[in-house]
């Protein structure tokens, strides 16, 4: 009578009798293989005794085993039934595995047993059936090797130094080289330390081994090491492990055996189709110990026409139940096939974009799922070449992962240099304490740039994110010395002209050329992103300076751009000394004239940019930084200055030039600029340089709409925090487009609004909002202005500390703070539309391209997140994943 018609509780299952649901009645690997059962794939067959029987015999112990054991025979029997084969003895004897399986995965932390059931009298059944004695008896040493340790806990050491010392006296290195009368010695051998250690004989009786090896693993759950793994992972200690008993099937078994791992589609590429390699008259360990050279699958189609069809069958059923691609382990023992294992296969990140994308369109999966299977870090590596991880490296330094990518080149420590090597066709990297908008045409010339200070949102770390250029900021454990051309990592010492890795995602510096990856943005990557919008809420704007800015954001997917700097195209090298005009401009009258030539070249600005966005919203912010960056260096005057006195010029009308720009110098010289003279404050004060911008917008505008193109042109104020300060700058702004709609005899349409950055303008939003159209939010001033932090300062010097010491989560400044600058944003948005129900509502601060500060602007209600063009790709699957509720 079997124990459940006893007790009313059923132990054993056969595969027949499970599937995958019930991983916590017969673990993982026992339901994987009951639902690789259940779909008609030809597993060995096997059953499984319950993890509720791990509780009962925990509670127990060998009385339960023992009153269960009728069973236990009964399913052996069973086997031999289904298998022609006899437990113990006969010609062709049964041989089984016997593997712990927990309801979680547990890699390693319990035991397993193999071909168990041979003896001293199965293992000749079995060399001859084989027609390989020495296979034979290998398989017999093991099986005593592993029983030895498992179940009676004799140390592995004892059988390797037997081996080891066979192994020298023949003068082999390999184990699959002894042969098998030396195998004979070596299992008498072993036998020996079995009684010498237990004061018994191994046993031969094939169920006495099949009662220890159940009853080991039941006990396994309980070794120090799987309590201490539990107690890491969080796992219950209730959840007990269930016992698989499975028949061994053999690879090696002759010229119609083989065995083999496959994907059902390449793990690298994606492409469909069997991809693997499989060996004949081999088994599994011989492909992982890398003895034999195994073939690629397409030569089973050769080899085993048969069995290779079956594969793809199997491959594609398992396909089509799994709904992912699969790693499949299979065996061939004289010419059937067995599946031993199937799991979704590990791949690339294009291999992933790939699948995923390849599986929708098949009707696999859905969009949604599609979407969901590629996370927004893997689509970053996609963009940018990246350091091969697998490639074994020498770290020289670490500093701030602020921008992503990997770049080579040679160092150099002047941006006149990276500009002229750059342009020679030299691959470069910048080295420098830090950048200025000076050094902007050796950024752009360079490969990468890694800079001993400043932060994530410093002008290194913007320029090259916004260039898509590769950049470790912040890495203060290198010291530059500009005089000697040279910086110091450790011991290392790094000239001008070595060449140098920098790995901007991970923000590591390696000595050398280290092996990339190259990046792709393939029609696939399109597709999944296509589908991803569909997903999100959110929109994916871009902050893009340039027309070439803009069409590349175009390209990336971008529906807007959230953020034009002005302020960076008056760094631009021909611009900046009438830049420095205007600043240094002592009267309205100096001023305006500057202003005039700078509006003819803004408003070609502005014509590429309409152009390239033609029908989709352009935010143009007009001027923000302080005016002094835009003046000369006073150690430069005062040398040049200098100079001329040594040559009897002090009087001459230079020298005058120069000391009243020094004066100019002074007057704007600020303690804090960050928090002066600024913003929507340079643009009330001195009304004619916003009035000059905004009227190159839109006569920029006319010219573009005369080309029959759609514009829609936003004009942003940065840094306001007053109701009064927006109500100018609106009525600016509405004056100017009048007298422009008049003079052009035009009629166009515009919005204003208002960057919130500063948290006057979050928590007083419903008084900006009476005369903003719009907000962006500006959340690296947000962050510095709510934090205190200075931005340029703060990410050098205490930032990384603040982290380490677990004062900070993350990186505010990269990782938007949810609970502070996040909850100003909550503020702001509530507020705002209370006053004007529909305000548009975006990001600009760098967080907008940053997975998990995008999942709060999804949180919060926004419209669109903008970042940088490169960034775009990242945002877009961001904004599905928050709408997917993944990211957390
Ligand atoms: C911001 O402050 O978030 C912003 C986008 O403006 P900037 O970085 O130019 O100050
Ligand atoms: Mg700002």
């Amino acid at each position: 009578m079997e124990v459940k018609e006893r007790t009313g509780v059923k132990y054993i299952y056969e595969f027949s009798e499970g599937s995958a649901k019930m991983r916590d009645l017969l673990g993982g690997k026992g339901a994987n293989l009951a639902e690789m059962w259940r779909i008609g794939l030809p597993v060995p067959p096997g059953f499984i005794i319950t993890t509720e029987g791990c509780r009962e015999y925990q509670r127990e112990g060998s009385k339960w085993l023992d009153s269960i054991w009728p069973d236990v025979v009964e399913a052996m029997r069973r086997l031999e039934k289904a298998t022609g084969k006899t437990f113990g003895g006969g010609d062709n004897p049964l041989l089984v595995s016997v593997r712990s399986g927990a309801p979680v995965s547990m890699p390693g932390m319990m035991d397993t047993i193999l071909n168990l059931g041979l003896n001293d009298e199965t293992v000749k059944a079995l060399a001859i059936a084989s027609g390989d004695e020495r296979f034979a008896y290998d398989s017999y040493r093991r099986f005593i090797q592993m029983f030895s340790n498992v179940v009676l806990g004799i140390s592995s050491e004892r059988f390797e130094s037997i081996l080891s010392d066979a192994k020298k006296k023949l003068s082999l290195q390999y184990d699959n080289q002894i042969p098998a009368s030396a195998w004979k010695d070596i299992i008498s051998a072993f036998k020996e330390v079995v009684k010498e250690e237990t004061g018994n004989p191994f046993p031969m009786d094939p169920w006495v081994q099949l009662k220890q090896a159940i009853e080991a693993v039941f006990k396994s759950w309980n070794t120090k090491r799987a309590i201490t793994y539990r107690r890491i992972n969080n796992i219950s200690d209730d959840l007990g492990t269930a016992v698989n008993v499975v028949t061994m099937v053999f690879g090696n078994l002759g010229d119609d055996c083989g065995t083999g791992v496959c994907f059902t589609r390449d793990p690298s590429t994606g492409e469909k189709g069997l991809y693997g390699e499989f060996l004949t008259n081999a088994q599994g360990e011989d492909v992982v110990a890398g003895i034999r050279t195994p073939q690629p699958i397409s030569d089973l189609k050769k080899v085993m026409p048969e069995i290779y069809d079956e594969l793809l069958k199997v491959a594609d059923l398992l396909e089509r139940h799994y709904k992912d691609m699969q790693d499949i382990e299979f065996t061939v023992e004289k010419g059937k096939l067995y599946i031993l294992q199937t799991r979704n296969g590990k791949r690339t990140a294009k291999a992933s974009v790939k699948i995923a994308a390849d599986m929708a369109e098949e009707g696999l999966i859905d969009e949604r799922t599609a979407v969901s299977r590629v996370t927004p870090y893997q689509v970053e590596q996609l963009l940018h070449p990246q350091v091969d991880q697998d490639a074994d490296l020498k770290e020289l330094a670490k500093g701030l992962p602020a921008s992503p990518g990997a770049a080579v080149g040679k160092v150099v420590f002047e941006a006149d240099e990276a500009e002229e090597l750059g342009e020679a066709g030299e691959a470069v990297i910048l080295v420098r304490p830090e950048t200025t908008p000076d050094d902007i045409h050796g950024l752009y010339r360079a490969q990468g740039i890694l800079t001993s200070r400043g932060g994530m949102t410093s002008h290194a770390a913007v320029v090259a994110r916004g260039m898509g250029k590769p950049c470790v900021a912040g890495c203060e454990s290198i010291v530059i010395d500009l005089e000697k051309e040279q910086f110091v990592a450790g011991d290392v010492v790094v000239k001008k002209g070595d060449v140098i890795t920098i790995d901007g995602t991970r923000g590591l510096v390696f000595l050398g050329h280290a092996p990339l990856v190259q990046p792709s943005f393939d029609e696939d990557f399109k597709k999944l992103l296509d589908m991803a919008d569909k997903c999100a809420k959110l929109e994916v704007w871009a902050n893009a300076d340039t027309p070439e800015d803009a069409r590349r954001a175009r390209e990336f997917g971008a529906k807007g751009i959230g953020l034009c700097r002005t302020e960076h195209m008056f760094m631009q090298p021909e611009r900046l000394p009438i830049m420095q005009e205007m600043v240094v401009a002592r009267t309205r009258e100096e001023r305006v004239k500057a202003l005039d030539k700078l509006e003819v070249m803004q408003k070609e600005d502005f014509v590429g940019i309409f152009e390239a966005m033609d029908g989709l919203p352009v935010t143009i912010r007009l001027l923000d930084p302080p005016l002094h960056e835009f003046l000369p260096k006073k150690a430069d005057l005062l040398s040049r200055l200098e100079e001329l006195k040594k040559e009897g010029k002090g009087d001459s009308e230079e020298a005058r030039e120069i000391l009243s720009v020094l004066a100019r110098v002074d007057a704007l010289h600020e303690a804090n600029p960050m928090l002066g003279f600024r913003g929507c404050r340079l643009g009330i004060v001195y009304p004619e340089i916003y009035e000059m911008q905004v009227r190159a917008i839109f006569e920029a505008a006319c010219d573009v709409i005369e080309k029959g193109k759609v514009v829609k042109a936003k004009v942003m104020m940065p840094l306001v925090g007053t109701e009064e300060e927006m109500r100018r700058l609106k009525e600016l702004t509405d004056k100017v487009a009048d007298e422009i709609m008049k003079k052009r005899k035009k009629e166009f349409s515009y919005e204003v609004g208002s960057m919130v950055e500063v948290p006057r303008a979050a928590v007083a939003s419903d008084e900006v909002a009476k005369h903003a159209e719009f907000f962006s939010f500006g959340t690296n001033d947000l962050t510095q202005t709510t934090f205190g932090y200075s931005r340029d300062d703060a990410e050098g010097k205490f930032l990384a500390e603040y982290i380490r010491l677990g004062v900070l989560p993350d990186n505010p400044f990269h990782t938007l703070d949810r609970k502070g600058v996040g909850r100003l944003m909550a503020i702001a948005v509530e507020e705002a539309k209370k006053v004007r129900e529909d305000i548009e509502l975006g990001i600009c601060g760098e967080h907008g391209g940053d997975p998990m500060s995008i999942a709060f602007c999804h949180s919060i209600g926004l419209d669109y997140v903008s970042c940088s063009p490169f960034r775009v790709p990242v945002a877009r699957l961001s904004a599905a994943h928050a709408a997917l509720n993944l990211l957390k």
